[in-house]
């Protein structure tokens, strides 16, 4: 399962903006974007030229695909997914986005970025319908049920430290979720005003329809 090992931060520089990839740092004055607000490089402070309409579809892809922790392939995949769906392809694209485990357990404040909340789901402290799912890809379904099982030990140390930190961070209205149970039940499909990121997702559609 390939994912992407180099350092973060690098990928928000290069967007010129925060993606929230690393959790309690990036609310804090560490975060690199707010000390420089540039792209990385040589030629990082240099005047931003004007983006072509492709570029701009490019690099709208490139945010998304860097927010969700999703590499190319699998990025097209869930495209081609949408584009054959009855829906329309973008919002689809974004439902499937959403409807990812590791971002579920991300949405609920488990985890305080999605690499995080993709570990717990590697590390087999997930289950779905009270069956335990280890695939942070999973896509879960309107009625499912999503709980996070963990003994008393450093992990549910580090789940109580989480929630402390994503309290002020709203769980999605689709999500009907039980702090005290760490679960949630899917009450319906995510929609675009549930995403708090602001996403042109007809910049990816233009993209790949090419
Ligand atoms: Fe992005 Fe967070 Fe790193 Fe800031 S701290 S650059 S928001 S990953």
């Amino acid at each position: 399962m390939a994912r992407y090992t180099e350092a973060v931060c690098r990928l928000c520089r290069r967007e010129v903006e925060k993606l929230f990839l690393k959790g309690a740092k990036c609310n804090t004055q560490k975060c690199p974007i707010t000390r420089r607000a540039y792209a990385p490089g040589q030629h990082g402070t240099a005047r931003r030229q004007k983006l072509s309409n492709y570029g701009l579809q490019l690099r709208e892809k490139q945010k998304v695909k860097r927010t969700y922790g999703v590499m190319e392939k699998q990025f097209r995949k869930y495209f081609a997914i949408a584009a054959r769906s009855k829906g329309i392809t973008g919002k689809v694209l974004l439902q499937i986005l959403e409807r990812r485990l590791d971002n579920v357990v991300f949405r609920m404040g488990i985890g305080v970025s999605r690499a995080q909340a993709r570990q717990l789901v590697r590390h087999n402290f997930v289950y779905v319908n009270s069956r335990r799912v280890n695939i942070p890809s999973f896509q879960i379904d309107v009625n499912d049920s999503v709980v996070i099982k963990v003994k008393k030990d450093k992990t549910a140390e580090k789940i109580k430290e989480n929630l402390e930190i994503t309290k002020d961070r709203d769980v999605p209205k689709w999500l009907e979720f039980s702090r005290p149970e760490l679960s949630a039940k899917i009450a319906r499909l995510p929609e675009k005003e549930d995403i708090p990121t602001a996403i042109e997702e007809q910049l990816i559609v233009e993209l790949y329809s090419k």
